[in-house]
Formats: C-alpha cells, sequence, structure tokens
C-alpha cells in the first residue's frame, strides 16, 4: 500500500472508491512540491462511514469482545507501526512541514505510547464495581459509549487521531475519523496497521472532508459522542450540534499560553528551554507558549536574550535534521500569521525581530515560511496577546509583582497551557497553582506521560490522556442487581 497515493476512504473494513468522493493533491509546504494524493469524502460516504460503524458497534464484534482481546489487537498494530516509523516520521514531515526531528521524537513515538498505554489501561481497567447501602447492591458497570466521530486538525496528523482512536478502541467504541485535508495521509496508517493486527470490520473508518461534511458527521443521529479537536470556533459550533441531541462531546480547542517568568529567573537558562515550547510545530501548537510575561525590571535583559535566540534559529527545509523552524502548513496559514504581525504593528507593537518573509534558497520559494518573530511593547489587551495567531510569533509583555502576572496569565479567553520559571521551586509552584489553565510546566519541564491534557474556559472540555481519556469513552450503568 502506497502511504502517499490514497485514491479510496476506508470504510467498513474496505478501501473504497465511495460517491462523489473529491481527489486532491496533497503538497509539501515547504516546496510546493507534490506529495501525494487522497479522496475527500462526500456527505454520503459519511453516511456509509457511519452506517459501517453502527453496525459494528450494534453487533457487540468489538465491544463485547474480551478486553484481553481489544488489547492485543492495539498492541499489534503499535508493532507494526513502530516498524514503519523512519517512513511515518518522513510522511508527517512532507505533508504537514514540522522538522524531521520533532516527528522522529514526538509526532511518532508519542502515538505508539498511546496505543500501547491505552491497549495495557483496556487490559487493567476495574469495568465493574458493587456498591452496597445495606439494604440494596448495584453493580455499576462502565460500558463503551458507542459510534465515536473523531474529527482532527492537521498540526498533529497521527498523533492527535491516536489520542481519540487508541483510547475510543480500547473502551470498546466503533470510531470514524475526520482528518482534514491539509493532512490526509499519515493518519491512514492507523487503518493499515489495524485491519492487519485484526481490527475487525466497521469498527474503525476513516474518511478524510472538509469541514462541510465534518458538520454533516457531528451531526449524524447515529453517533453517540463527538471527539473534536480544533479550533474555539469550530468548537462552538460543534458543541451546539451535540447539545442538540445530547450527544457525549470531548473538546480540544485553541491556546494563548503565558510563560510567566519571575523576576529571580536565570535568563540564560530561561530562553533556550522556552524557545521549542514556543515554536513547537513551527508554531502551530496549541500549547505553545506565545505570551512571553517579563518582570518590568529585567524587561530589556529578558527581550535582547529572545531575540538573539530567535535569530539564530535556523529556518529551511524541515527534511534537513538541522532545521529548527520550517514553513506553514499553508498559504492561507502564512498569511494569517502575517495578518496578526500587521495588526501587531498597527496596535503599537514593536517588531524586534522577524516579522517578514525569511530569505532562502530558490528550491523552498514555493514554501509557506514565516520568519520567526518577537513583538515587544505589547499590552494584553491587544488582539496579538488575546487571540491565537498558530505561527511563530511571540509577544513580551511586561508586569510588576507576581500578583500582576497572574492577573495578566489569567487574564484570557483561553486557558490550555502555560509555564512558570524561577529559581525557586516553592514559588513557582504556588504561581502555577494560581493559573487558570489546564496543564502548567515548572521550568520547561515535560508533563510525566499519562498526564491529564485539556484546558480551561475556551480551550475545552474534557481530558485526553491517562485514565481521564479512558472514561471519555465509557458511560456509567447502574444495575440493580438485588440486596
Ligand atoms: P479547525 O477548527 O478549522 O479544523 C479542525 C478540524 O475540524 C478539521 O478537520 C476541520 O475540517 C473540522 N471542522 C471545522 N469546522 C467544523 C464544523 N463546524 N463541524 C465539524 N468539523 C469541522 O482548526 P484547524 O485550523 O484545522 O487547526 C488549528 C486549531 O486547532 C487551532 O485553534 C489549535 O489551537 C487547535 N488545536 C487544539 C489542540 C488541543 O489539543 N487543544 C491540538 C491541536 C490543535
Amino acid at each position: 500500500m502506497s502511504l502517499t497515493e490514497r485514491p479510496e476512504l476506508f470504510i467498513g473494513g474496505r478501501w473504497t472508491a465511495g460517491s462523489q468522493t473529491r481527489q486532491i493533491e496533497v503538497r509539501n509546504p515547504a516546496t510546493g512540491a507534490r506529495v501525494g494524493s487522497a479522496a475527500l469524502a462526500s456527505t454520503a460516504d459519511i453516511d456509509a462511514a457511519v452506517e459501517a460503524a453502527r453496525a459494528s458497534f450494534d453487533s457487540g464484534v468489538w465491544a463485547d469482545a474480551p478486553p484481553e482481546e481489544r488489547s492485543a489487537v492495539l498492541h499489534r498494530a503499535a508493532d507494526l507501526l513502530e516498524a514503519r516509523a523512519p517512513e511515518l516520521a518522513r510522511l508527517i514531515t512532507s505533508e504537514l512541514g514540522c522538522p524531521i526531528w520533532f516527528s522522529e521524537r514526538a509526532h511518532v513515538p508519542n502515538p505508539l505510547r498511546n496505543l500501547r498505554y491505552y491497549a495495557d489501561l483496556a487490559k487493567d481497567f476495574d469495568y465493574d464495581e458493587r456498591r452496597g447501602d445495606g439494604s440494596n447492591t448495584s453493580l455499576v458497570t462502565q460500558v463503551p459509549v458507542g459510534v465515536v466521530a473523531a474529527v482532527t486538525p492537521w498540526n498533529g496528523p497521527l498523533s492527535t487521531p491516536t489520542l481519540k482512536v487508541a483510547p475510543a478502541l480500547a473502551a470498546g467504541c466503533s470510531v470514524i475519523l475526520k482528518p482534514p485535508p491539509e493532512t490526509p495521509l499519515s493518519a491512514y496508517n492507523l487503518a493499515d496497521a489495524l485491519s492487519e493486527a485484526g481490527l475487525p470490520e466497521g469498527v474503525l473508518n476513516i474518511v478524510p472532508a472538509d469541514r462541510e461534511e465534518g458538520a454533516h458527521l457531528v451531526n449524524h443521529p447515529g453517533v453517540d459522542k463527538v471527539a473534536f479537536t480544533g479550533s474555539s470556533a469550530a468548537g462552538k459550533k460543534i458543541m451546539a450540534a451535540c447539545a442538540a441531541r445530547v450527544a457525549r462531546v470531548t473538546l480540544e480547542l485553541g491556546g494563548k499560553s503565558a510563560a510567566i517568568i519571575l523576576d529571580d529567573a536565570d535568563v540564560d537558562k530561561v530562553v533556550p528551554a522556552l524557545l521549542p515550547m514556543a515554536f513547537m510545530v513551527n508554531g502551530q501548537a496549541c500549547i505553545a507558549q506565545t505570551r512571553l510575561l517579563v518582570p518590568r525590571s529585567r524587561r530589556d535583559e529578558f527581550i535582547d536574550a529572545f531575540a538573539q535566540a530567535i535569530a539564530a534559529q535556523r529556518i529551511g527545509d524541515p527534511l534537513d535534521p538541522a532545521t529548527m523552524i520550517g514553513p506553514m502548513v499553508s498559504r492561507r496559514q502564512q498569511e494569517r500569521v502575517e495578518g496578526y504581525i500587521a495588526t501587531g504593528r498597527t496596535e503599537g507593537a514593536r517588531v524586534v525581530v522577524g516579522g517578514e518573509r525569511p530569505h532562502l534558497p530558490p528550491e523552498l520559494a514555493g514554501g509557506h515560511f514565516v520568519a520567526p518573530t518577537l513583538l515587544a511593547d505589547v499590552h494584553n489587551s491587544m488582539r496579538v496577546a488575546q487571540e491565537e495567531i498558530f505561527g511563530p510569533v511571540l509577544a513580551v509583555i511586561d508586569y510588576d509583582g507576581d500578583d500582576e502576572a497572574v492577573a495578566i496569565a489569567n487574564d484570557s479567553v483561553y486557558g490550555l497551557s502555560g509555564s512558570v520559571w524561577s529559581n525557586d521551586e516553592e514559588r513557582a509552584l504556588a504561581v502555577a497553582r494560581r493559573m487558570r489553565t489546564g496543564m502548567v510546566s515548572l521550568n520547561g519541564r515535560p508533563q510525566a506521560f499519562g498526564s491529564p491534557f485539556g484546558g480551561f474556559k475556551e480551550s475545552g472540555i474534557g481530558r485526553e490522556m491517562g485514565p481521564e481519556g479512558f472514561r471519555a469513552y465509557l458511560e456509567t450503568m447502574s444495575i440493580a442487581v438485588g440486596s
């Protein structure tokens, strides 16, 4: 099976041409060169995928299979994917444009780890609990939520689908996965690996499609739960669609995360550790630390250090292992990011470094590059501080005292991620606890694998990863079993 030519959809355990599907060309965002092609599903194809998922769920072929069996299929699929890891990393970088080192270290290993984590959890989970009150006993049992529509964005072409597919399948659900048109290819490897691993027909269906067909899917009465990752704007529409039939919904949405640098932090430690957290996936990451909150007394020192480090970032072909910053995923995204830089200038922000298209060799002339950019003199009320830019653009905002830093960090409709930087661990933790956000890092440390991932406020509802991410695919049922 070609990794790059995918003219058919995966429905009911078969590759099918579908009906009125559209063929699109996938282009490398760094060069404009053709990577491959994929079919985009029509609403009729979405109906067929829901029907296949519904039939497989209602038959009990997977939902009623012993958890050990589900676990074994997920483990086998992870092994099959691992055998293809180098090709997968190249594929992800070719369709998304993120640096190859990031695909190798995150975009490929994380899905494998998630498949294995949920394979083990499916086996070890306590689904049944007997609860008695002295007179009566109930069996409180956890059952699969049903047919799941997983709708994913382009910035984690294999990892975001797996964050939904792995726990959903582990719980016994049937899934329709809808990847976006920008990056339709990588997710198909889940179909290849899971069907080879023995997943029954119809339990996983993959139908890349555009927004309109995505809306058709989330509104479909055959769908019991929607698991969505994407923009807050789309998330609100999807939540409203789910409300109409009280479908279950989890939302992983946008962010505008604050890095609070306390006044005792060491500039030489902060800058190199913080920049990769800000420029992850070329700045197109929901958890990117994009508001840099610096103490007013040390503002110039930090601006200079960030500017120097940003100017030294190597921009170029993301397939080159030395590249730190690649292109935006599309022309549309490039123009959106450039539009925000222009807005920042109009609002009175100062472009310290970047702000324009970088000078690159002729073979990258067709790429959608934006130079990494540092904006200073930013006030938190400006649009560049409030709205998600989703590109390599950082805003420095100064503050006086820890209370003001926390107030600025929390003055956002978002609350996805954040970080606190200090030489005093206890002080950093005390500040972190006051942040209204789902995930905080102290001094750039990564989260432990299995920690819940998700946001406060308009950054979403529910959590992925860990046991929380598994419970999101279960319904609780009480059966009165006697006295
Ligand atoms: P988007 O919301 O435009 O699209 C995401 C997906 O939803 C795509 O598959 C799209 O086709 C589909 N879609 C859009 N509108 C829909 C609708 N009304 N009904 C059904 N489906 C619909 O987002 P994008 O531009 O592809 O991705 C960038 C956004 O995703 C950013 O805001 C980013 O912060 C967010 N994101 C969040 C997380 C997280 O875990 N919190 C992770 C990655 C990206």
